[in-house]
């Protein structure tokens, strides 16, 4: 069975709906109120495991209630969280989302226990995690030392290694170089991408040209995700346009966990960068069909049959 370690955010995901969202120091009386599992890190842990690989998912999560359900339900899921952190006085991630009637959001997250996933911790993570051939996927959610630490261990180890780079790191950032240099996959949506690049994303944008310029900064391959309109792969000189998936979309949220997941079980099988991202945009293109992030990803025999 294909292998995937994935080191990422959890976080509890508490959503209101509203006619519409609120100015500032306003007050604005809603409808319905959702708690949600989230953080990319665990969407993307499930993804793959829905997805028919081993999962090893390595997080933090508070000494709270949030965290204990969190990990009852990676457990139900069948992730392994033997490398879960629970860490003592500290909340668990939460992301806290107003929803109004037209479709626009409104969002504020406390990474809490995300936020203290230092680079030591990655450091003493047993050896025998990291094994050549499986793939490491790790994202932006977490510290950015982290992320790096984490890629370097699944460099050293021979992995493939996957860097969802979201949310983007402004372009400024001095973290950016060293992000790209740690990859051998990147997989950022048109906005991440164009921050990455350090350009500004246009109807006319060239998004070959673009994953070329992230290619030059280190990773050997690029994924840029352009939501209804597939994705880009691009590796050495070869560049494939892929279509999204003809659905009817009721909830795009997830629908980039959905794919990286996907994605790294296709690679951690050893099928090429195409074709990978291909049965990838199937797995996607389901989870867009339902509502809500985690609940909405498919299982593998759905990917399958609909990627035929
Ligand atoms: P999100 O932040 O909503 O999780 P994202 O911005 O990271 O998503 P997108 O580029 O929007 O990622 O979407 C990822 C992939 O999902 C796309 O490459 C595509 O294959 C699939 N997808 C997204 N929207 C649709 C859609 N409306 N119909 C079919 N497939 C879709």
């Amino acid at each position: 069975m294909a292998r995937v370690v994935v080191i990422g955010s959890s976080n509890t995901d508490m959503t209101v709906r509203l006619p519409r969202l609120p100015e500032a120091g306003e007050t604005v009386l809603g409808g319905a109120f959702t708690t949600t599992p989230g953080g990319k890190g665990a969407n993307q842990a499930v993804a793959a495991r829905r997805a028919g690989a081993e999962v090893v998912f390595v997080a933090a999560v508070g000494d709270d209630e949030l965290g204990r359900q969190a990990l009852a339900l990676f457990r139900r899921e069948g992730l392994d969280v033997s490398h879960v952190r629970v860490v003592d006085q500290t909340a668990s991630g939460v992301a806290l989302i107003f929803v109004g009637d037209d479709g626009e959001n409104m969002i504020g997250v406390a990474s809490g226990a995300n936020a203290r996933i230092e680079p030591e911790d990655v450091d003493r993570l047993p050896a025998s995690l990291f094994r050549r051939g499986d793939v490491l996927l790790t994202g932006l959610e977490i510290p950015h030392r982290a992320a790096v630490a984490a890629m370097r261990r699944g460099r050293d180890a021979g992995m493939i290694v996957i860097l969802n780079p979201a949310p983007a790191p402004a372009a400024a950032s001095p973290d950016v170089a060293e992000l790209l240099a740690s990859a051998d996959v990147v997989t950022p949506n048109r906005l991440e991408a164009s921050a990455l690049a350090g350009i500004s994303p246009r109807p006319e944008t060239d998004w070959a040209d673009c994953a070329r310029r992230l290619m030059a900064k280190g990773p050997r391959a690029v994924v840029i995700t352009l939501g209804a309109e597939g994705c880009l792969t691009a590796e050495g000189d070869r560049f494939d346009r892929i279509a999204a998936r003809r659905v009817v979309a009721v909830d795009t949220v997830g629908a980039g966990d959905a794919f990286n997941g996907a994605l790294a079980v296709a690679l951690a099988e050893n099928r090429p960068l195409a074709e990978a991202a291909a049965w990838a945009a199937a797995a996607s293109a389901l989870a867009v069909t339902r509502p809500g992030a985690q609940s909405a990803l498919p299982r593998r025999e759905a990917i399958d049959y609909l990627a035929r």
